[in-house]
């Protein structure tokens, strides 16, 4: 039977989709590799405290993300706010170890991303980014090579901070970030960059009490979903028809198709016709490992960190609160180094970093560990990223992949907040609305 739409990939972006179809009298299948849906969000129960939940995904929502907002309302979804157990949540140095910014220095932080955000203005067109009169120069320079220009005079303390904030929003070292994708990333901010900032009212505000992967449980509820079942090929040389291959052999076949995963995957899947080198990726996949440390007590609150300048692997510190936990976020290129060594080494030495960071010999009760680059249908997180020198037709983000028969949509192509889970859910909304329109 003839499906009107596949939706590839049960994460936000295609549950969402899926939604805005089917309740259009659009009969959709959803396909997901998985044998769950979530995607980039994935919780689980602590143990022993069986009524909280750990997100080892996506996790935090902001005050101006309406569109998760409204799903967790619908949803009925308590939110927790996040506690700040560093006094300077927005100094992220000294959370983990390097000495406290000047006022002059936080000062030139903030200048810095009101520079960052003008440039980000000068992107007027957003759909043909490359004919942006400095997208070229913009696209070729990393992000380390704007902080290190000698011309902007920064210390080196100063230096430290501005790309520690580029490693903990993007998961990319900044080295490896082309500094157009950074302003096309804050250009999708509404509000701007102050919008992603750690502490109150910023990204990192709230999170689901029962966990974040809840709003794509609920979401897939009265959805037609086949879980297991990974896409590989697609043959769209029929004008009729779209005939999918299933890793189990299985074919379906539909009027359009959604792709609903990054862009990074779609190497995993073969066409036929094959598509145009356009259609060649550039982004690769941030890198992130996410730690959560359960203790007894949360020891950490209320005192000032040590400066020892040490650097343990993580990049960014969490407090947890139920459970009394730590949250460490290993990212980059520390999370490339970790994934090739030893589980109980990198263990050892976060528990070594977080006795040196707050001066005590605390052990936790439980560790969890979740390494995103193993994992087969992510390939890393939190998203795909454009490295310097990589401009191409990828950037058009709406474009129809196929005579508009095959469509693209994923937190990476989305117009607001790339990158979090808002962003998943804008995209998957607004490319099914194009879907509904080619039916009609
Ligand atoms: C550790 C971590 C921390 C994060 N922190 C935050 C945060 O605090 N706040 C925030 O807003 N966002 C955060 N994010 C990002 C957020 O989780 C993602 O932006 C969002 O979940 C992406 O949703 P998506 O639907 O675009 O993609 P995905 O969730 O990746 O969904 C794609 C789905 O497609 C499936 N798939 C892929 N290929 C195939 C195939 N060939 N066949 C069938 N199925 C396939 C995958 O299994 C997956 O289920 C974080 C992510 C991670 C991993």
């Amino acid at each position: 039977m003839m499906t009107d739409v596949v939706i590839v990939g049960a994460g936000l972006a295609g549950l969402s989709a899926a939604r805005y179809l089917s309740s259009r009298n659009v009969t959709c299948l959803v396909i997901e590799a998985r044998t769950r849906v979530g995607g980039r969000t994935l919780s689980q129960k602590a143990p022993d405290e069986c009524e909280f939940t750990i997100d080892l995904g996506g996790q935090w929502i902001g005050p101006t993300q309406k569109r998760v907002l409204s799903l967790v309302e619908e949803f009925g979804l308590p939110l927790i706010e996040q506690t700040w157990h560093s006094s300077y949540p927005e100094d992220l140095g000294q959370a983990v170890g390097l000495i406290r910014l000047t006022h002059e220095q936080e000062q030139t932080v903030i200048d810095v991303y009101d520079i960052w955000d003008k440039m980000a203005e000068e992107l007027t067109n957003l759909e043909q980014v490359w004919l942006n009169e400095k997208a070229k120069e913009w696209a070729e320079m990393s992000v380390a090579s704007y902080i290190d220009d000698p011309t902007l005079g920064f210390d080196e303390r100063l230096r430290l901070e501005l790309k520690l904030q580029v490693l903990t929003m993007t998961a990319c070292n900044p080295e490896r970030l082309s500094l157009l994708h950074w302003l096309l990333t804050l250009r999708s901010i509404p509000g701007g960059s102050s919008s992603l900032d750690d502490g109150n009212k910023g990204a990192q505000h709230f999170k689901i009490a029962a966990g974040s992967q809840q709003l794509s449980i609920l979401l897939a509820e009265k959805q037609d979903i086949r879980l297991g079942d990974g896409l590989v090929s697609v043959d769209y040389s029929s004008p009729s028809e779209i005939v999918l291959t299933l890793l189990s052999g299985n074919k379906l076949t539909c009027r359009r198709l959604l792709l609903a995963f990054s862009p990074t995957l779609l190497s995993r899947v073969s066409f036929m016709p094959s598509l145009s080198s356009d259609w060649h990726c550039h982004m690769t996949m941030g890198q992130c490992i996410k730690t959560v440390f359960i203790y007894s007590t949360p020891f950490w609150r209320g005192i000032e960190t040590n400066q020892t300048e040490q650097q343990g692997p993580c990049s960014n510190i969490f407090d947890l609160a139920q459970p009394t936990a730590l949250i460490g976020l290993i990212l980059g290129d520390q999370a490339s180094l970790w994934c090739d060594r030893e589980e109980n080494e990198l263990v050892e030495a976060i528990i070594k970093q977080y006795n040196t960071l707050y001066r005590t010999d605390h052990q936790p009760i439980h560790t969890f560990i979740k390494y995103w680059q193993k994992e087969e249908w992510s390939g890393g997180c939190y998203a795909g990223v454009y490295p310097p020198g990589s401009i191409s037709r990828w950037e058009n983000k709406r474009k129809t992949f196929v005579d508009g028969r095959i469509w693209l949509a994923s937190t990476e192509t989305a117009s607001e907040w790339v990158g979090y889970m808002e962003g998943a859910i804008e995209a998957g909304e607004s490319t099914a609305k194009y879907i509904l329109n080619m039916l009609q």
